[in-house]
């Protein structure tokens, strides 16, 4: 554990802690009690130059208590974690100051050319807590830990998940729980409500800072742009709408996209009610607080764009420093508003070129959007399994019916997946791939294995017994998302009966 505490520097130059104090406030963690290993990603180690192993045996005891952040001989007096703060749009109303209520930065580890900044989540109050306990459950880590790494093997942009520990302390949510801390890891945890914080509070310097901070380390190619912010708004919605576009490929609903959880760097983050898509609703809640459906699937693309309005309206005071005071405001409103309307244009191909994909046409005609979207409106109407539909229907054949059934047994009508059959088949001549070939490279996008909720429930209830062994496993499965992996062909199938009333709430 020396070596890790050794690699984690906080503050160096160019580092999010360098920004200061207007920034973040320095604080130690709250310790827990007695804890416990209950996952570690090999992958996310390696990431960091670490190795998997100082999770095991005599070691796993001082792991536990660096990664709960309780004070170990390791860790250097001098050095504490941090919590920075932010504000953000809730559910598309201004909600003022947040912060990481429960999150606290150890530092950045740098490896292989890679700064990565390591975050425990749930070690206890910070000053932007609120009404918060600072803490974090054991079923919201786990799903956190487990679909952080699920992403990251899907090959979707995500923060990271290294490890995570639980402890017997208890933790109020609707009933008693116990607490658990992920460790978290991402080149950047800064969030589209980093820079709303300081627009709002009026602090152009600071904001400045930040956006100077952010385009040095991520985005330096806006440097030598004729506006430097107004190309950094462009990258972000380049980025987003991929993230988008990705996300609709997988079936994959968010939850809970407030400004405050959009990354600067279009990762996946803050991973809270969270769904893949099991029988396919494009108006799909995953989040049973979420009343109105404001961020049902269907919704999440437009949501980016709105999510990149607010940070536009952050970006403003930055924006046209080189043009003439004369007219300057209304120029650089002007300047914003064309530049916001590029996501359409970033997004619409995106999802196109995701979901010709997915279709396994390597070329692009006419009606190949309406050829996917009447897939997706059968696959609604029948309510058929996202992730097996598009997985089975790398069976099918360009010459004839014979490979059907997987897919068309998917579907209650099957009169109506037949007529668009006819036509896949029909588009499917236009290609010059034989079936082996389509097949394999359709096997590559669509995964056979997605973490469904019942999947992550099953662990869930196993490890509140103590037994652990199940996040590994489902870990492991979660590791080849898009191979066949005869030996685990039950964690692709339909979700079991029990799971059909499987609730998820905010609360975490
Ligand atoms: P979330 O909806 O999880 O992204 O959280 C929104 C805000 O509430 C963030 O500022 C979190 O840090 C904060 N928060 C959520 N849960 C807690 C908690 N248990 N204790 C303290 N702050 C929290
Ligand atoms: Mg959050």
């Amino acid at each position: 554990m020396q070596a890790v505490a050794d690699a984690t520097q906080s503050g160096r130059p160019g580092s999010f802690a360098a920004l200061g104090p207007a920034f973040l406030t320095r604080l130690p963690a709250t310790p827990v009690p007695d804890p416990y290993v209950i996952a570690v990603s090999r992958e996310a180690a390696d990431s960091l130059g670490f190795d998997a192993r100082i999770a095991q045996d005599d070691e796993a005891r001082a792991f536990a208590d660096y990664f709960a952040g309780n004070p170990t001989r390791e860790w250097p007096a001098d050095a504490l974690p941090y919590a920075a703060v932010y504000s953000g749009h809730q559910f598309g109303v201004w909600a003022g100051q947040l912060g990481d209520g429960r999150a606290l930065t150890l530092g950045e580890v740098e490896h292989g050319g890679e700064r990565l900044e390591v975050q425990l989540k749930g070690a206890g109050r910070t000053p932007y807590s609120r009404m918060g306990d600072g803490r974090a459950v054991l079923r919201s880590s786990i799903r956190e830990f487990l679909c952080s790494e699920a992403m990251h093997h899907l090959g979707i942009p995500t923060t990271r998940a290294l490890a995570v520990v639980g402890s017997d302390l208890p933790v109020r949510r609707e009933t008693i729980e116990t607490a658990a801390i992920a460790t978290r890891i991402a080149p950047s945890f800064v969030r589209f409500g980093h820079f709303e914080h300081f627009y709002a509070n009026e602090r152009v310097d600071d904001l400045k800072t930040l956006a100077d901070h952010v385009i040095e380390r991520f985005y330096p190619q806006c440097r030598d742009a004729d506006d430097p912010y107004l190309a950094l708004l462009d990258e972000v919605s380049r980025r987003t709408a991929d993230l988008m576009a990705q996300w609709q490929g997988v079936g994959f609903c968010h939850g809970v996209m407030n400004t405050d959880n959009m990354s600067i760097l279009g990762l996946t983050i803050d991973y809270g009610p969270f769904g893949f898509i099991d029988g396919f609703n494009a108006h799909h809640i995953c989040n049973h607080s979420d009343t109105q459906g404001r961020y049902a699937y269907s919704r999440q693309p437009q949501v980016g764009y709105w999510n990149l309005f607010c940070l536009a309206q952050a970006l403003v005071p930055l924006f046209g420093a080189n043009l003439p005071e004369e007219g300057r405001a209304e120029r650089v409103v002007e300047e914003a508003q064309k530049m916001l309307e590029r996501y359409k244009t970033y997004f619409a191909p995106a999802l196109e070129a995701t979901m010709r994909a997915k279709l396994g046409l390597d070329t692009a005609r006419d009606g190949d959007d309406t050829l996917a979207n009447g897939l997706l409106e059968i696959m609604h109407a029948n309510r058929a399994d996202f992730t097996l539909t598009f997985r089975n229907l790398s069976k099918m054949s360009k010459a004839d019916a014979a490979g059907d059934a997987p897919v068309r047994d998917l579907f209650l009508d099957r009169a109506a997946f037949d007529a668009w059959a006819v036509q896949y088949r029909e588009r499917l001549a236009h290609e010059s791939r034989d079936d082996a070939a389509r097949a394999q490279a359709m096997n590559r996008v669509n995964p056979k294995y997605v973490l469904r909720n019942h999947l992550a429930e099953q662990a869930i209830r196993q490890a509140n017994e103590k037994d652990f062994s199940e996040v590994a496993r489902l870990l492991d499965v979660l590791r080849r998302p898009y191979d066949e992996q005869p030996e685990n062909e039950a964690y692709a199938g339909l979700p079991p009966d029990w799971a059909s009333d499987l609730e998820v709430s905010c609360s975490s």
